[in-house]
């Protein structure tokens, strides 16, 4: 993919979209009462339509109670809501099996993995099998494997840690590195779908092909889920993790998807208590607000927008950009950047950079984003956009770095 086909095909999808995101754009209350502010932090959490904020405000003040317990019309109503909306997830995720998977919730995708890593994967591990950890990925997606990995030593059953492998150049794995890593013990690899400091789709149909057809593959969705059409249709996986605040949903709300598939049944121990009802409700009005906005058309705006950031950066010489710097429009057969654009300026601390795009009215990420111990050892600069987020911000925001170039 040339630069200049990658330019020519994000001005397009711009052109073409421009009047649909505008309108879009103004259903988000925080953006349209702060006109001077621009909030380039969505895979920190993303902001909430108005359609959410009424589906919160409408249950509380129509059906509040708990679930699966009360026999009167608000509990039974809120019982049917928390039902319902494990369909709506399955539904979301495009499930083709949905009468034998299943979705469990969770306080987001932290809490997803630690139960997966806790209550179901000693199930799946004996003694001398191997696990793939995605070292260079957030935090979230590592701790809980080496700490399950800890927890079965404690037993006597020893499990060997594989690193995932990266090429660091495109922020991607390295397929090729992990078919010849994964072996007939190789029972389990944790992924991620979109990286959350490259960027990056890490390509989930290559890593199935490269450690065969019998690992259960563990997807953290974290970032994909709600900015582009997540399917456990065409991804071969078994379980999709996302956190709900990420998709416009409330904090302390996600879920859990597991195929039940492969390996023993998921079944999360332990007395769940009283579901966030509330989360709930917000999530489910969240799916159906990114599902009429249409999952590919968000995915189209944001790859695009951040085709032009990247052109715009890879113009800079003060910048570095981390991650994939060429391919980064749809149909690259290499990797595909998704709305997450990261750099450092050569002279300026990230930190200070963060403070400087502060002052011009730009919210972003400065720091190591939560990125396990084989990531990036420097700060860096991460701007991260979704729907609402306008080809205006990303001009002003190009034209404030090239001022400080
Ligand atoms: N996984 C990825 C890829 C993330 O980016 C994040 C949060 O930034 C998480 C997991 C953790 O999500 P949460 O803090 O909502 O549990």
């Amino acid at each position: 993919m040339t630069a200049s086909r990658t330019r020519a095909q994000s001005a397009a999808v711009i052109g073409e979209l421009r009047e649909w995101q505008r309108a879009l754009r103004d259903q988000f209350p925080i953006l349209t009462g702060h006109p001077q502010l621009s909030y380039l932090d969505s895979a920190a959490t993303a902001q909430k339509p108005q359609a959410v904020l009424d589906a919160i405000q409408t249950y509380l003040t129509t059906t509040n109670a708990n679930a699966g317990r009360g026999t009167y019309p608000w509990a039974n109503t809120t019982t049917a809501l928390v039902e319902q909306t494990r369909d709506r997830v399955k539904g979301f995720l495009d499930d083709p099996a949905p009468e034998r998977s299943a979705v469990h919730f969770t306080s987001g995708a932290t809490e997803g993995l630690r139960t997966i890593a806790r209550d179901w994967l000693p199930q799946l591990l004996a003694d001398g099998d191997e696990i793939v950890v995605p070292l260079a990925d957030h935090q979230a997606n590592i701790s809980p494997w080496l700490e399950a990995r800890q927890q079965l030593a404690r037993q006597g059953v020893h499990v060997r840690v594989l690193p995932m492998p990266y090429q660091r150049a495109s922020g991607d794995y390295d397929h090729t590195a992990l078919a010849d890593l994964a072996g007939p013990r190789t029972r389990f690899v944790a992924a991620t779908h979109v990286h959350h400091v490259y960027g990056g789709d890490m390509n989930l149909h290559r890593i199935r092909r490269a450690v065969g057809p019998h690992a259960v593959i563990c997807l953290d969705a974290a970032q994909s889920v709600g900015h582009l059409p997540v399917s456990a249709a065409q991804l071969d996986v078994d379980f999709l993790v996302f956190s709900g605040h990420k998709a416009m949903a409330l904090p302390g709300s996600g879920a859990v998807w597991a195929r039940q598939a492969r390996g023993p049944a998921f079944t999360p121990g332990g007395w769940p208590g009283t579901p966030n009802t509330v989360g709930i409700a917000s999530l489910a009005a969240a799916l159906d607000w990114l599902e009429a906005a249409g999952t590919d058309r968000i995915e189209q705006w944001t790859v695009a927008l951040a085709a032009r950031l990247t052109d715009g950066l890879r113009h800079l010489d003060a910048y570095e950009i981390l991650g994939c710097r060429t391919s980064l429009a749809a149909g690259s057969p290499v990797q595909q950047r998704q709305g997450i654009v990261t750099f450092r300026h050569r002279d300026i601390d990230s930190g200070d950079l963060g403070f400087i795009l502060f002052s011009h009215g730009f919210m972003v990420r400065s720091d190591s984003h939560c990125q396990g111990e084989a990531g990036e050892r420097d700060g860096s600069v991460r701007v991260s956009l979704h729907v609402y987020t306008s080809v205006e911000e990303v001009d002003r925001l190009l034209s404030v770095l090239t001022s400080l170039g």
